[in-house]
């Protein structure tokens, strides 16, 4: 197996590298899918959120009530602090079982996330960064994504800056132009992958 990270802002265009290397045969390992998938309704996850914020934040389906959770989150530290201390543990345990799971094989293994902190437990061959101008993401996420431009910026700016994930590429993936230039350098991108070395095997 060969493991890379790939990240990027929102609105770089992460999802659509991570498409075109799942094309190319990677395995992606989506840590903001896994998130979601671990919050569905009746996750064990769920339940121990509710023990801590109140059923309120558990729709009458069953589902999570994001808005509400978010209410209670991000107007209090202390609150926040749980939120993480109880989803990220779980997270990246997960991450790190769906990366055991192909540590025997000749794939390459792709950890997409948005957040450089995420430690698969084993180390990286490289880390990729898509890269854009903040104004060309604030411009596509209006554009495709049907956002107002002020949740673009808004969200933009609750995550790293654009200097601290460059800071840790061993890769940089520049989408500033046509998705024809963004296929070509995944095609060099992938090329570069197929020459690291291997992580460990499981023992
Ligand atoms: P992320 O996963 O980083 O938030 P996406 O891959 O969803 O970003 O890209 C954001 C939007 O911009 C999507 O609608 C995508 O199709 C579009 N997009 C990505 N790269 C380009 C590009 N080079 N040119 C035009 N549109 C692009």
């Amino acid at each position: 197996m060969i493991l890379v990270a790939l990240t990027g802002g929102i609105g770089s265009g992460k999802s659509t590298v991570s498409a075109l290397l799942a094309a190319r045969g990677a395995v992606i390992v989506d840590a903001d899918g896994i998130v979601r998938e671990l919050q569905q309704a009746g996750a064990p996850l769920l339940a121990r959120l509710a023990e801590r914020f109140g059923a309120g934040i558990i729709r009458s389906d069953g589902e999570l009530d994001r808005p509400a959770l978010a209410a209670i989150a991000f107007n209090d530290d202390a609150a926040l602090e749980d939120l993480n201390g109880i989803v990220h543990p779980t997270v990246r345990a997960e991450i790190a079982r769906r990366i055991d799971a192909e540590a025997d094989t000749d794939r390459v293994v792709v950890m997409d996330t948005p957040l450089m902190t995420v430690d698969p437990g084993r180390p990286l061959a490289a880390v990729i960064v898509v890269d854009v101008p903040v104004e060309v993401a604030v411009e596509r996420l209006v554009a495709f994504r049907g956002m107002s431009e002020d949740d673009a910026r808004a969200r933009i700016a609750k995550q790293d800056t654009r200097e601290e994930r460059l800071a840790r590429a061993d890769k940089v993936i520049d989408n500033s132009g046509d998705l024809a230039h963004l296929g070509s350098q995944v095609e060099d991108l992938w090329a570069w992958v197929l020459t690291l070395p291997s992580a460990p095997a499981n023992p």
